[in-house]
């Protein structure tokens, strides 16, 4: 295989009701770093019915290129049409390296378009960086359920092809000074094309502070043993303006839903402050945090959250708890007089 032939890192993002989603451009950021250090260009490739948003928004935060696939039949996420657009699409481009949002639709297109490329997918990646010597992305991922990180790389084939989790990386800042191409690229389906036919969609609950996008997030973990204890933990996330979020043995317990449970299973997160609560720091937790700040209270000074922390607090949560919260509501009160 000619390697001189693949050129570009690609990353795929996808449109919802005609918006970019908030993974593209972390996707794009991420992807930039790595262009940089391999010397590559980051192509973004748009699909679905239309845009509402402005494909060049992607161009400050770190785009090249940015390719517009829209069609009609795209409206909805459909995986032959996707895998049959997208893998036309490549087949002609030949990148270096493709990287899709492990969302759901992520998850899908990401190895039926793999499988048409004649190549392998890294799936679920938490971390990105590259071998410049050897011209590799390092693909890095949670292995043996969670207790090591694994590097994957792809030696042999072209492209390289990973889906990254959403939430982790950071959203990059614009850099209005940068230039770059925006091309609508014509697409031709028909509805043989389609796999499924669509006949209603019913949308879920919106939560109106969810834990992918909030700057501070207040987590608890199995440190509170009860569900009375467990409802200090929104007491101080609404003092705090922060969101909720938990480790999986609490969205197991019902406490919180698994929307909110972060992790290797869960949601990726990068607050600008991470509380965790009586959190132990499993890997298979801590893999899907990206905070600027971590403070940990522990009642135990060993647990390996206490390492990871910026601020570690040694305190049993049943007394600091009420502490805590009083002596937050207090500072408010004194702020406000
Ligand atoms: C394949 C796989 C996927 C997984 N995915 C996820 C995932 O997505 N998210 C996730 O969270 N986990 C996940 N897990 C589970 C993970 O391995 C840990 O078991 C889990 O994160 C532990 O949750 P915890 O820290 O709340 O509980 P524990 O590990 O039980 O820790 C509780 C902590 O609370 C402290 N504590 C106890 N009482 C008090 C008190 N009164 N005051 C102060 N501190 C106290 C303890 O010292 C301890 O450190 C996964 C596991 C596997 C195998």
């Amino acid at each position: 295989m000619d390697f001189s032939e693949y050129k570009g890192i690609y990353v795929i993002g996808a449109l919802v009701d005609g918006r970019i989603q908030k993974v593209t451009g972390e996707l794009t950021g991420e992807a930039r770093q790595l262009a940089d250090a391999l010397k590559e260009t980051v192509n973004v490739v748009l699909i679905g019915e239309k845009l509402s948003d402005s494909a060049d928004s992607l161009i400050p935060l770190g785009a090249d290129h940015v390719y517009v696939l829209t069609h009609r039949l795209l409206s909805h996420y459909d995986g032959k049409a996707y895998q049959q657009v997208l893998a036309r699409f490549l087949k002609e481009k030949k990148p270096d390296t493709v990287i899709f949002a492990a969302t759901p639709f992520g998850r899908d297109l990401a190895p039926r378009t793999a499988a048409e490329l004649v190549c392998g997918v890294t799936a679920d990646v938490t971390e990105l960086s590259a071998d410049q010597e050897k011209r590799l992305v390092i693909w890095s991922r949670p292995a043996m359920d969670g207790n090591i990180m694994a590097d994957i790389v792809s030696p042999l084939y072209r492209p390289q092809v990973g889906t990254v989790r959403p939430g982790i990386f950071k959203y990059p800042e614009a850099d209005d000074s940068r230039r770059g191409t925006v091309e609508e690229v014509p697409v031709s389906l028909s509805s043989d094309d389609l796999g499924t036919i669509l006949k209603s969609i019913i949308r879920g609950e919106k939560d109106e502070n969810p834990v992918e996008t909030a700057k501070i997030i207040v987590a608890g973990g199995r440190g509170f043993h009860n569900r009375e204890e467990w409802e200090r933990v929104h007491e101080l996330a609404d003092l705090l303006g922060a969101a909720v979020g938990c480790s999986r043995p609490v969205s197991e317990l019902g406490w919180e839903p698994h929307s909110r449970q972060i992790g290797q299973t869960g949601k990726g997160v990068s607050p600008r402050v991470y509380i965790a609560l009586g959190i132990s720091g499993a890997m298979q937790h801590m893999c899907a945090v990206n905070a600027d700040i971590v403070i940990a209270v522990n009642k135990d000074a060993k647990a390996p959250i206490m390492e990871m922390a910026d601020y570690a607090v040694v305190a049993d949560l049943k007394e600091f708890m009420p502490l805590l919260i009083e002596k937050i509501k207090e500072w408010k009160a004194e702020k406000q007089a």
